[in-house]
Parts: structure tokens; C-alpha cells; sequence
């Protein structure tokens, strides 16, 4: 019985670069084996509660409900980015149930004055205008605020509304917490949370609520959600993940029943931390050296010299704006597993080229690859989806061949005004797609070097992946819709088309064809610092065939921890905040 498989099993060459620390061998694919340097540990900031233990149930009530308080001034100063992704299903007659179309929302958010965002997708405003432009009953009910707005418990969250039942303890990863239900007292017109909370049992923070708001109000639905928060800074938990999910729901105005999963993600919450130590520390080390190396002497660049530097100057403007505005993953392992796959296509195929070539992660789920000069960004969606090594390769070896290739990044971006504009203008500011001439050239490039690459035998499932995605691109339009770059599908056409007819015939019913993973298995993101890491989920055998979920959104069950506990990653890759904000 065919396993998913989460990590990239690497195929390993002799590597040229110098430079680069790459992965070795098929060990650092493995999340263990991604040890940021001790020294960055935070010094253990158990904060020791300031007062007693509640030693009655009413009381630990009191202090859930202090510690919310306490949530709802943070998240005021908070500006994390929002991603929604939905999928609208249907029940097929063999009862299998499908996507059939999807959404997609991305935003940031700001509570400073309530649930608030910023759209980065050219939409209007969010709220009580946007309402107004709408029709139809999916645009009114999937406002993405909606979707924000589940990171709240209540905007008013008081025991006298509420009744309070404890139902057990219960660990959720390594936290142990307890389990309460609450549920709405009667008689109240405003809407409240009703369903299940789970309080950590130190400082008795929410870290995860699961039902809806009551009542439904008339005009509007709201609907069921599993809302989870991470320990992100020391004494706060922060909202990471909400699932959401709704198989029948029929009321007033619709004209059919809802069925659809979504999930939500936020990340990106220290923004100005990571801007401004992080980057001027990389600047200060890599840029300048990298330029002497090149130029050799004391002497003005020459003029084909000029023209790389101006290039790269182009390529790391456009990559720190991208970091800055929490849509590129900062430099992590994840990149480096990336880059050894590249080496190894590059190494066979004799290819030595000017500059390192870098690999970064871009944070969004829309499945999309492209390069900025010698960086080749792929995004964590595609990340997610892609079933094994010969079909990264496969993204892989596109991307690099556009650069093999010499085609070029729009110099314009190495002018510094260009990078100055709203975060929410990113994806109309920047445009890394290539005409259809390249793109054609790199697909053929691309099957060149593969094909001379140590993924050579392996090309079936690379075409494999293509031949699924070609299914499905239809019903999930905007999980192919790229941001920045070029699309993998138009319509039935697909990026790499002559790797389909050496892939073998799709079987949706063979559990040992893994055409395709689920989306959220293979990257996860830390929300607080945005470095991104390979999961450290067990590969599990499929039961069914339902179970391969190819594309598919599914439930999130983080593995909760606590700051600075030893199975901590968050703390063990970023260093301590400094303090709490104000
Ligand atoms: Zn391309």
C-alpha cells in the first residue's frame, strides 16, 4: 500500500556550488534534522503567572474570560496576513464528494477598530460596503471577513452572557488543557459563540474554539468553524488556522443548499521584527561580498559586469518587497532542499551559471512557480500538492530553464521607488509572467534537462501529477490562478504537456497511484516569523480512495506547544520578542 510520503526523499549528486550548504543527503529532508543554531533559543520565558492558581472552576472561568480580554487588546495591534481558500462541493451519485469550484481571498488584517482587512486581490473595501456591491447569495455569504471574523470568540466576551460547562482535560499536542462548553445564555438578540473552547492550563489562554455564533441572524449565516491558536510570543496565543466546513446548510434567501470546506491561515505577525534586524544583517554580509567576488579588482564594473549587478539589484529589490510584505517565506531549509534538486539537474547537464541560483518559498496557496532573476520562487500550495521528487524536479527544471535561457527580469524593479507602494498593490505591482515564446522555450528546455537529470526514470509521475492537475483545473479555477506568475493550466492545455504521455493512466480508485497530495501536508508555516519548514507528519496508509484528497482543503489538527518547551520549533527558530506590544 502506496504511503504519503511528506518529505522529499532527495536524490543526492555531487554538488558544485561552494557557496551554498546544501542538503546531502536524505536526512536533511527531514524536519529533525533542521537544527537552527541553539543560540537563538529564547531564554526560556516560562512567564510564571503573577497570580494564584484559580482553585474553583468558577474562578478559572474569571480568568478565561481576563485572558480573552487580554487576547482582544493584543490582536488590536496586530496586522497578520489572512488567506482564505474555499471549496464548493458536491455529492456525486457514486456519493464520492468533489470540488466543483473554488474561491479565494487574501488580506490583511486589522482589528485596531474591529475585524477589519485589506485586500490584496483588487477588491473594494470589506464590510458594509462591499455588502451593498454584491448580489448573489455565494458572494454575500463567503464575504472573506466572514472568514476573518472567526479568529473571535466574542467582541464582548463576559460570563454573565454565557453558561459555562467543564466537560474534561484533555491534551491537544503536548498542552494540556481544559475542556469547556459554553453556550449562550437566553433571550439575547446579539449573536455569541456556542460550542466547545479549549483553555491551556497555566495561564488559561484559549487555544482553540469549535462551533458557531447564535442566533442566526436573517440576513446573514454564520458557519460552524474549528478556530485554533499557537503560542507565538511568551503568554500569547494568537489565531493560526480555522477550518471551516458545511455540508447542508439551507436558509432564508438561498436559493440551493450551501456545501463547502475552506480554510483560513494567518501569518506574517512580526512583520517589523523580521524587516529590520534580519534584512539589514543579510545586506551587510551577502550583497556587497558577492559583488567584489565578481568584479575581481578595485576597478569600475565592467559594462557586462554592470549589466549583472544591475540585474541582481533588480532581483533583490523585488525579493526583499516581497519578504517585507509577508508574501516570501524569509531564507529557511525548505529552500535548501529546493536548491538540491536543482544542483542535481544542473550538475548532470554540465551547467554552470553565473551566480548562484536561489530557491524561497512564497507563502499562498494558489499553485504557482516563477523566477526573479536567478531565484525560482514556488509557492507553499504547490509545495503541498506535488507527490514526489520527480515532479518537483519537474517545477523545478521550468524555472531553470528560463534562466539557462537568459531570459530576462524587468530591470525597472532596480529602481528604489519602484518598490515604494501599499502592501495591498503587490501582485499589480509586480509581474513576473513571461510571454508565451519563453514559456514555450522553457518547457522544451526544461524536458531536456530533465531528461538528462538522475529523475529521468521517474518522468512517469511527474506526468502523472500534470494529468491529475488537468482534471481537475476546471473545478478548482482559482487554486490554478497565479499572482505573479505564468499559469501551470489554460483550460486543457498544461505547462511540460509531452511529460503526459509517458505518464501511465489516472485510477482514482488504486490506492497506490498518488497522482496528487492534499493541499496543507508538506509545508507549515510559522505564523510569527514566516519561516517555513517541512511537516513532521508520519506518512499514513489510505484506507479508501476517498482518502487521497488529491488537491483537496482538509481539517487542521496542529500539534499545539508551548514557548520554549523542547519540542518547540517556533522558539527554536526565531529569536525571543522583546517585548510584549503596547
Ligand atoms: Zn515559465
Amino acid at each position: 500500500m502506496r504511503m504519503f510520503s511528506c518529505g522529499f526523499a532527495l536524490v543526492a549528486i555531487a554538488l558544485t556550488c561552494g557557496s551554498q550548504v546544501l542538503a546531502q543527503d536524505s536526512s536533511a529532508a527531514q524536519p529533525e534534522a533542521v537544527s537552527a543554531s541553539s543560540s537563538t533559543v529564547s531564554t526560556t520565558q516560562t512567564v510564571a503567572p503573577a497570580v494564584p492558581m484559580p482553585s474553583t472552576f468558577n474562578e478559572v472561568v474569571d480568568r478565561v474570560v481576563e485572558r480573552e480580554h487580554y487576547f482582544l487588546a493584543q490582536m488590536r495591534h496586530m496586522h497578520p496576513m489572512v488567506e482564505t481558500y474555499l471549496q464548493d462541493l458536491k455529492t456525486e451519485t457514486s456519493g464520492d464528494v468533489v470540488p466543483v469550484n473554488d474561491r479565494y481571498f487574501l488580506g490583511r488584517l486589522d482589528m485596531s477598530e474591529g475585524p477589519e482587512d485589506t485586500s490584496f486581490m483588487g477588491q473594494p473595501g470589506f464590510g458594509k460596503r462591499m455588502l451593498a456591491k454584491l448580489t448573489g447569495a455565494y458572494s454575500l455569504h463567503y464575504l472573506p471577513l466572514g472568514f476573518a471574523e472567526m479568529v473571535l470568540l466574542d467582541t464582548d466576551f463576559q460570563k454573565r452572557y454565557y453558561t459555562f460547562n467543564f466537560v474534561r482535560r484533555e491534551f491537544l499536542g503536548e498542552v494540556r488543557c481544559l475542556v469547556i462548553d459554553i453556550d449562550p445564555k437566553s433571550g439575547q438578540r446579539t449573536p455569541r459563540f456556542k460550542g466547545r473552547i479549549w483553555v491551556e492550563d497555566q495561564e488559561f489562554n484559549i487555544v482553540r474554539f469549535n462551533g458557531t455564533y447564535s442566533p442566526q441572524p436573517k440576513s446573514a449565516i454564520f458557519f460552524h468553524f474549528d478556530s485554533w491558536r499557537l503560542n507565538m510570543r511568551p503568554g500569547t496565543w494568537l489565531p493560526a488556522y480555522i477550518y471551516t466546513e458545511e455540508s447542508n446548510l439551507k436558509t432564508g434567501g438561498l436559493t440551493r443548499s450551501l456545501h463547502f470546506k475552506a480554510q483560513t491561515r494567518l501569518w506574517g505577525y512580526d512583520l517589523k521584527g523580521m524587516n529590520k534586524n534580519e534584512e539589514f544583517t543579510q545586506i551587510l554580509v551577502d550583497s556587497p561580498q558577492s559583488v567584489r567576488d565578481q568584479t575581481d579588482t578595485a576597478a569600475d564594473a565592467s559594462p557586462v559586469v554592470a549589466e549583472r549587478m544591475w540585474e541582481k539589484q533588480a532581483e533583490d529589490n523585488s525579493i526583499e518587497r516581497l519578504q517585507k510584505v509577508g508574501l516570501l517565506a524569509p531564507p529557511g531549509e525548505v529552500d535548501k532542499v529546493l536548491c538540491t534538486v536543482v544542483n542535481n539537474i544542473m550538475v548532470t547537464n554540465n551547467i554552470d551559471l553565473q551566480g548562484d541560483i536561489q530557491c524561497r518559498v512564497l507563502l499562498t496557496v494558489p499553485l504557482e512557480s516563477f523566477t526573479i532573476g536567478h531565484t525560482i520562487v514556488i509557492s507553499r500550495g504547490l509545495l503541498d500538492v506535488l507527490p514526489d521528487e520527480a515532479s518537483l524536479a519537474m517545477v523545478l527544471s521550468h524555472e531553470l530553464a528560463h534562466i539557462v535561457l537568459g531570459h530576462r527580469l524587468d530591470t525597472s524593479l532596480a529602481f528604489s521607488d519602484k518598490m515604494l507602494f501599499p502592501d495591498q498593490d503587490s501582485f499589480e505591482r509586480f509581474d513576473f509572467k513571461r510571454n508565451p515564446a519563453d514559456e514555450e522555450a522553457a518547457d522544451a528546455k526544461a524536458l531536456e534537462l530533465l531528461k538528462n537529470s538522475p529523475y529521468k526514470d521517474k518522468l512517469g509521475n511527474a506526468g502523472l501529477f500534470l494529468k491529475a492537475l488537468q482534471e481537475r483545473a476546471p473545478d478548482l479555477p482559482n487554486l490554478i490562478s497565479p499572482h505573479l506568475g505564468n499559469r501551470i493550466a489554460v483550460g486543457k492545455s498544461i505547462r511540460m504537456q509531452d511529460l503526459i504521455a509517458s505518464a501511465p493512466a489516472l485510477n482514482e480508485k488504486n490506492l497506490d497511484q498518488i497522482a496528487a497530495l492534499p493541499l496543507g501536508g508538506r509545508i507549515k508555516v510559522d505564523p510569527w516569523s514566516d519561516q517555513v519548514e517541512l511537516s513532521k507528519a508520519k506518512p499514513v496508509a489510505l484506507v479508501s480512495a476517498s482518502e487521497k484528497m488529491e488537491f483537496e482543503i482538509t481539517p487542521v489538527f496542529p500539534y499545539l506547544t508551548r514557548l520554549g518547551s523542547s519540542a518547540d520549533k517556533v522558539a527554536s527558530t526565531t529569536p525571543a520578542p522583546a517585548a510584549d506590544p503596547k
